[in-house]
């Protein structure tokens, strides 16, 4: 079959690689449509969990194509998406309700061959079918908005919260309207591209900022004492440094975005003690696909403005690079 083989660091192949093989236990997935996403440029990187060569893509709906001969709640022809998170379920992680910390974790595309491929095998118990009606777009958008139900069940959220939140590519533009649905009366986002803005006012920010030598004023003009609730979906270590600037004394910082593994920021310890901060992490989802499911099979989250670019694999090298440059929002990789 064809897939995109990151062979090592910073190198794309496209190439012809080996079909997967069913195991008893798992199915093998055809592909339909796998997302770009943030975390795929920091494993070309190098500076994630992976080791190369690697078949990236994490971010997938398909049919399923084969079923091992110990599955029996799948079907060749059933329309599915994979949470690529394997979950060993013995591990005391596993056990204590925190399986995204799971000894034993694997990952679909990350540690293990993924979604930019004609086909990939993944465990049955991995697999959940698609609701009558959704998508290959919206399908594939299932894990990106899981990884949001997870963080939202990490904060402690409030009728009317006042959020800010540093980045408006497709995570933040996914986050925005997950909070607002949600009962935040207000969500500002800040963003150095204009027309990103005009898409996080489009999908339901209150307030948005440039971030440009305006934003301190701005941004204390909107809340003299700082938000509630400030949420990182850059990544990027000079902006979650001067995130915690604009955080309410007794207010929640959140850490979703993926930044460099090695990456170190300066936030003051007298700072924490004297606002009384709560700082949270969010790592990748646990067990939130049938939520994620339900907010898009309902109409509550609106993923078609999300996307920039569909490609198929003869582009994937140009899409990623000007993914990774930031040129894009969401790009959508077909395999057939
Ligand atoms: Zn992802
Ligand atoms: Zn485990």
């Amino acid at each position: 079959m064809q897939a995109v083989v990151f062979p090592q660091a910073e190198t794309i192949a496209v190439e012809r690689v080996p079909d997967p093989t069913c195991a008893p236990d798992e199915v093998v997935v055809r592909v339909a449509v796998c997302g770009i996403c943030g975390t795929d440029v920091h494993i070309y990187r190098n500076e994630y969990m992976s080791e190369f060569p690697l078949v990236p893509g994490h971010e997938f709906s398909g049919v399923v194509a084969e079923v091992g001969r110990d599955v029996k709640d799948f079907a060749p022809g059933d329309r599915v998406t994979v949470d690529p998170n394997l979950y060993c379920g013995h591990c005391d992680f596993c056990r204590n309700e925190q399986a995204n910390h799971c000894r034993n974790w694997q990952g679909v595309g990350v540690t293990l061959p993924g979604g930019f491929a004609e086909y990939v095998a993944a465990p049955a118990r991995a697999c959940y079918k698609l609701p009558e009606g959704m998508s290959d777009t919206q399908a594939a958008f299932i894990e990106p908005l899981a990884c949001v139900v997870h963080a939202l069940k990490r904060l402690r959220t409030w009728p009317a919260d006042d959020v800010l939140i540093f980045g408006a590519g497709p995570m933040g533009l996914l986050l925005v309207q997950a909070l607002r649905y949600s009962g935040a009366a207000r969500v500002t986002m800040v963003e150095k591209q204009t027309e990103r803005l005009k898409l996080a006012s489009a999908v339901g920010a209150s307030a948005t900022v440039s971030a440009d030598s305006g934003q301190d004023e701005a941004l204390r003009d909107l809340a003299p004492d700082g938000f509630p609730i400030v949420i990182d979906a850059t990544g990027v270590p000079a902006v979650i440094e001067r995130a915690f600037n604009y955080l309410r004394p007794r207010g929640q910082y959140l850490q979703f975005g993926v930044a460099p593994n090695h990456a170190k920021v300066q936030v003051s310890p007298y700072d924490i003690f004297r606002n009384d901060w709560h700082i949270i992490g969010s790592f990748a989802l646990c067990y939130t696909f049938l939520p994620a499911i339900a907010w898009l099979a309902n109409g509550v989250i609106d993923v078609e403005p999300l996307v920039s670019h569909q490609v198929d694999f003869a582009g994937f090298r140009q899409a990623f690079d000007a993914f990774a440059a930031g040129r894009t929002l969401k790009v959508h990789v077909r395999a057939a």
